[in-house]
């Protein structure tokens, strides 16, 4: 990876653990990528954040079907698991996350926390329970 994107000293370039951190790949997500000339110029800082909304909500509908196309060719297909493919459509899909979440404010350590948060509560008792769902 260049310094370009993984500059030394910036707090959010890992995390605790001394891996990337969410934080500073949704930063990245939501800098680096938008940077051509132009694309943005003479927006406002409400429309640039509806741009990446709708850009992110339409590219994670495409993804996710470039997902279930990878699964397809195995599934139905008889095609081998295709590994890397996975891998590269779930990154096409995390950037597009991240750039929906950047767009509406929130950040991705809020969703990872609130959302273990609440997986912890519907597994109250070590397995699913409705009650707690
Ligand atoms: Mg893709």
């Amino acid at each position: 990876m260049s310094e370009r994107f993984v500059p030394k000293g910036d707090p959010l370039c890992v995390d605790v653990l001394g891996v990337w951190g969410w934080e500073y790949y949704q930063k990245f997500v939501n800098t680096e990528c938008f940077k051509t000339p132009g694309l943005l110029a003479g927006k406002s800082e409400a429309e640039i954040n509806r741009y990446k909304t709708d850009l992110a909500v339409y590219g994670l509908a495409g993804e996710s079907g470039e997902v279930i196309d990878v699964l397809k060719k195995e599934f139905f297909h008889g095609a081998p698991r295709n590994r890397e493919a996975e891998v590269k459509e779930a990154g096409d899909l995390m950037w597009y996350f991240a750039l929906f979440l950047a767009s509406r404010g929130i950040t991705m350590t809020e969703v990872l926390k609130a959302n273990m948060e609440k997986l912890v509560k519907r597994h109250a008792e070590g397995y699913f329970d409705k009650a707690h769902a």
